[in-house]
Parts: structure tokens; C-alpha cells; sequence
């Protein structure tokens, strides 16, 4: 057989192995709003795996903090603030339910779906501050790996490479131009019927990002063999396309 002939086949042999793992586990990160839910939904629908929305569980945590008068620090406070959030979380039970109208995975506290809630500006503007308190992290760091352990798993987040599945099969880092993401995240929100300004989410966006890669617990960062993927101008497609070639190409890396 000609070599090049060869090479693919191993190529595409390895990416079916990857694919058909019992366990495969993909990782994807990155700063606020650049679309890593939307490409971690597409690529479950298309290699058949389990889409976790790690976001949604710190944004329900936030909702109930805010609902039940739970403090929520502030960067210059979560040192000396003296609240023992260990006991407040026993409360709070966190699942994810498929809705079968769309589709799609939505997220429950305590039994009620709370998915458009988490989404309000409110839960935007402190969900950074409750996700740099260290009980709540080691709470959602351990309910995340459980969902590991049933493989066959997308999952976003800030620190999926990094801590969570430290061991994932592919490990992609997003990002894109800030104004760029405040302009998809306006628009997003505007479609749902959610009154916002273009400044008032390029400021959330900034300050999360910011807060989000300074904390102490967990910051976000590239893990060192994540692929960076900017899609300032790439569209959903692009985006599939470019992680399967990630596949493709780790296999030569580890061939
Ligand atoms: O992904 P999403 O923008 O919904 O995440 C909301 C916030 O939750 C982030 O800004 C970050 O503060 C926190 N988060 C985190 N670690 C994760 C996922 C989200 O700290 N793995």
C-alpha cells in the first residue's frame, strides 16, 4: 500500500478508536462568551456524547446565594469573610434533566429547573465572586468528575483541562475578540427577551474574564497541551471541523 495511503488509515483508525473509548472525555475552556457552549453542543450531537455545562452549576449555586441571603464576597473579602459555606451547600442538590421539547440538558436546584433564571444579569454580575470561593469549587470539582466516570463526556468550563479532567482525550482553549463576544452575548440575550445594553455586557464580560483568571482557586488558563481555537471569524462549522482536525492531528503527534 502507498505510505500516504497507510498514514490515513492509521489516521482515521485512531480516530475511530478515540471516538468509539468507552471513557473519551473532551475538555473545553476559555474566557466568558465565546461560544464554547454552542461547540460543545454540536460536537455532542455529532460524536454522540454527554454535553455538561459546568457554567450553568456555578451560575445555579449563585441563583440560590442570592435567593437565600448567602454572602457572596467580594475579591478583597473572600480572604477574611467568615461564613461557613460548607454547611450552606449540604442544601443544594444540582442535576441536569433533558428537556425533550428542545432537546437540550437543563439544569435543576432542589428539583426546580432553574436554566433561564442563571442567565439573568444578576447571576452574570456575582456568579464570578461565588466561583472563587474555595468550598464551592472543591463541591462542583467533585460533582464534575462523578460525571466523568460515566465517560463519553463534553464538558466547558474554565478549569476542565486544568483540574477537573486534568487526563482529558482533547483538550481545546478558546477564545475571540472581546467585542466580538459582548456583540454574539447582546444579541443572544435580546433574542430571548432579555433587556441589556451592548456596554453593560462588554463590562461583564471584561470584569469575569479578568476575575475569572486572577483568583487564587482554580484560575483559568490554557492547560499546556490544550489546542487554541480563536473564532473571531470562524463560524459553528469552522469550529467542528477544526476540533476534529485536532483529533486528526493529535494522532500524529502520538503516532
Ligand atoms: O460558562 P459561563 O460563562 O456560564 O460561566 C459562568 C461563570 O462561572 C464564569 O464566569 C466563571 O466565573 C464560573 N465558572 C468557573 N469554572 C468553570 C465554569 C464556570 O469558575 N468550570
Amino acid at each position: 500500500m502507498h505510505i500516504k495511503n497507510l498514514q490515513l488509515t492509521f489516521v482515521a483508525l485512531y480516530i475511530l478508536i478515540t471516538l468509539l473509548k468507552p471513557n473519551i472525555i473532551i475538555a473545553i475552556d476559555g474566557y466568558s462568551s465565546c461560544g464554547k457552549s454552542t461547540l460543545a453542543k454540536a460536537l455532542a450531537r455529532r460524536l454522540h456524547l454527554i454535553y455538561v455545562d459546568s457554567g450553568a452549576m456555578y451560575r445555579a449555586i449563585t441563583l440560590y446565594f442570592l435567593q437565600n441571603k448567602i454572602p457572596v464576597p467580594l475579591p478583597e473579602q473572600l480572604d477574611t469573610i467568615k461564613f461557613d459555606y460548607d454547611s450552606a451547600l449540604r442544601w443544594i442538590k444540582i442535576n441536569f434533566k433533558i428537556n425533550y421539547l428542545t432537546g437540550s440538558s437543563e439544569i435543576y436546584i432542589n428539583g426546580k429547573n432553574v436554566e433561564r433564571q442563571i442567565r439573568s444579569i444578576e447571576v452574570s454580575q456575582n456568579v464570578s465572586h461565588v466561583s472563587a470561593i474555595k468550598a464551592v469549587r472543591e463541591r462542583l470539582v467533585a460533582i464534575q468528575q462523578e460525571f466523568g466516570k460515566k465517560g463519553r463526556i463534553v464538558m466547558d468550563g474554565r478549569d476542565i483541562g486544568t483540574t477537573v479532567f486534568p487526563h482529558a482525550d482533547i483538550k481545546i482553549f478558546m477564545t475571540a475578540n472581546v467585542e466580538v463576544r459582548a456583540k454574539r452575548r447582546f444579541d443572544e440575550l435580546t433574542a430571548k427577551g432579555i433587556k441589556t445594553t451592548f456596554e453593560e455586557i462588554l463590562k461583564n464580560i471584561s470584569d469575569r474574564d479578568y476575575e475569572d483568571s486572577h483568583r487564587k482557586e482554580s484560575p483559568l488558563r490554557q492547560a499546556p497541551d490544550a489546542f487554541v481555537l480563536d473564532n473571531t471569524f470562524l463560524d459553528e462549522q469552522e469550529q467542528i471541523e477544526y476540533v476534529l482536525k485536532v483529533i486528526k492531528e493529535k494522532s500524529l503527534i502520538n503516532s
